[in-house]
């Protein structure tokens, strides 16, 4: 018979949800994992472009609502590990200012209920957990820290004289923070070229199955069922805790109870949860009482770009080593925060031409395989602000409505404007620019904000439920502001802080 009695259920085993199994697993506690998805096979089409690109082989077939009703097959991924499986393993700290009020060209950035202090000994433990490679000292914008855990992923080449010409344009590139596990060694990461957006077959990515689930799995005291989604929680008679989640497992309802759940379905799914499980008590949704469950909503401004030069085929495999976080803070004509530009993967052929298509149709892949020959990629991110209005809500008929309107767009357009720039001044002839807008989901983030307030957050500072003494969130919902730094490493830093919360304040 199937056990339905645990003392811990996770839900979600991506970023937040692995990196909580594995910290909670040494307890002896008996935890479940409840994630809606499989394990990402490991076979020749994780690296295939065409497979992950053409076929999306990976990506969910789910479709969501946007503001106008319009249906959208979001970029999200449902499987053990979470959107981790196809991160670029980019695992930046938020910046010590992100922490506190940040004022925006469109309006201000909010303030954390933490302070990077507080933060900075889990970020320390989940760079050693996620194997981060970088070097220190170097970036104007980084906040104080020791030496990482490993050595920067030295660039390739090209990207070396890169960096050099920026160095001689008085710019202060830095090496980018990745999570790889033995690069360059033998029976390690071998840097392809195949790495952002797709799995890992040699599981060498630091992502949350290799360095969360899988070592948790270890433990026998730790049970994952995969394929299985959660529909509702439930709550006790008061209202004051969860009691039990409604779990559909490969075709079978099955009702689990626990004294502690930890929800960590990602950011908009986590709101789609509590939403769904409204009941007498929570008539708004579990956890409600603030009305901010869903609310503000962000995801990031990004724009891929890229540098073209006719003749100079770029013979780089392993791009993604460099960042620009010299206008972080501010631009050169601006006294706002612009955001990061970052080295990207390499382009593919069938990448170019997907997007392409949309423009001009019919122009045949060998064009763009010579094209992308000649390209260096690129990443312009900026922090896009919480708003109220930017949110995820459920239509009568349970799809997901997610009511996103970018803003902050000015410095965006800043951003990209002072990276064309760059990359002229280094030679480049073209510069390519494409962004999929609102319909980004990749870095969505905060729905249910933290503070110290319950009439102003959702959670508590340490990721609880003001309304529900039993019931945690650590994935990506609880960002008051987005920053613009990739998320990855902080999810994984505040679930190891609020692991530790549990294991010493709470467990059962
Ligand atoms: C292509 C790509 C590249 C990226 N690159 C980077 C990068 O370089 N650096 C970085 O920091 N970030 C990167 N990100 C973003 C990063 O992956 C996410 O920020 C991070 O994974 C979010 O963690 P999470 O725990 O919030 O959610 P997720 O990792 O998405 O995990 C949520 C999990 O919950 C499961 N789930 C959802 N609903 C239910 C349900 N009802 N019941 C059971 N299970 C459920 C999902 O299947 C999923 O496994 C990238 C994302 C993508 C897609
Ligand atoms: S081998 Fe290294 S670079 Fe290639 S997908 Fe794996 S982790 Fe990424």
């Amino acid at each position: 018979m199937t056990r339905t009695e645990f003392d811990i259920v996770i839900i979600g085993s991506g970023a937040g949800g692995g990196t909580m199994a594995r910290a909670l697993a040494p307890t002896g506690a008996r935890i479940l994992v409840v994630e809606r998805g499989t394990h990402v096979p490991r076979e020749p089409e994780n690296w295939d472009p065409t497979a992950v690109w053409k076929a999306l082989r990976y990506r969910t077939t789910e479709t969501w609502r946007d503001e106008s009703g319009a249906a959208f097959t979001p970029y999200t991924h449902y499987n053990v590990g979470g959107n981790t499986k196809f991160w670029g393993a980019v695992l930046y700290r938020l910046r010590r200012e992100d922490f506190g009020e940040l004022g925006h060209v469109d309006g201000v950035s909010p303030a954390w209920p933490i302070d990077y202090d507080t933060l900075a000994p889990w970020y320390d433990k989940a760079e050693a957990l996620y194997h981060v490679h970088g070097q220190h000292d170097v970036d104007p914008t980084e906040p104080p820290r020791g030496p990482y855990p490993h050595p920067a992923v030295p660039h390739a080449p090209r990207v070396a004289a890169i960096a050099e010409a920026l160095r001689a344009e008085g710019l202060h590139p830095s090496p980018l923070p990745l999570g790889l596990i033995d690069p360059g060694q033998p029976d390690g990461c071998t840097l392809c070229a195949t790495c952002n957006s797709f799995a890992c077959r040699l599981h060498k990515k630091s992502d949350a199955e290799v360095c969360g689930l899988l070592p948790a799995l270890a433990h026998e005291n730790v049970t994952l069922w995969d394929g299985a989604s959660a529909r509702r929680l439930l709550t006790d008679a008061s209202g004051q805790r969860v009691q039990a989640a409604e779990i559909e497992r490969h075709g079978e309802q099955l009702t689990v109870r626990a004294p502690l759940f930890i929800v960590s379905c990602g950011a908009v799914n986590s709101a789609a949860l509590l939403l769904r499980s409204a009941n007498d008590r929570h008539p708004g949704g579990l956890g409600n009482s603030s009305g901010l469950v869903g609310r503000r909503y962000m995801a990031h401004l990004a724009t891929m770009m890229q540098g073209f030069h006719p003749w100079r085929v770029n013979d780089t495999v392993f791009q993604k080593t460099l960042a620009i976080n010299d206008f972080y803070l501010a631009g050169a004509h601006s006294p706002y925060p612009l955001g990061q530009i970052q080295s990207q993967g390499r382009t593919h052929g069938i990448m170019a031409k997907i997007v392409g298509d949309t423009i001009v149709p019919r122009i045949p892949l060998w064009a763009y395989n010579a094209w992308v020959a000649r390209g260096v990629d690129w990443l312009a991110m900026t922090e896009d602000l919480p708003r109220e209005d930017n949110r995820v809500t459920l239509d009568p008929d349970g799809t997901i409505r997610l009511s996103y309107r970018p803003n902050n767009l000015e410095a965006h357009r800043r951003l990209v404007k002072v990276t064309t720039r760059l990359l002229h001044k280094l030679g480049f002839w073209k510069v390519m620019a494409h962004s999929h807008k609102a319909k980004n989901t990749t870095h969505q983030c905060g729905t249910l904000v933290f503070g110290s307030d319950p009439k102003t957050s959702v959670l508590d500072p340490f990721c609880r439920a003001h309304d529900l003494e039993n019931l945690f969130v650590v994935d990506a919902s609880f960002f008051p502001s987005s920053g613009a730094v990739n998320p990855g490493l902080t999810i994984v830093a505040q679930a190891l802080r609020v692991a530790d919360h549990i294991r010493t304040t709470l467990h059962p």
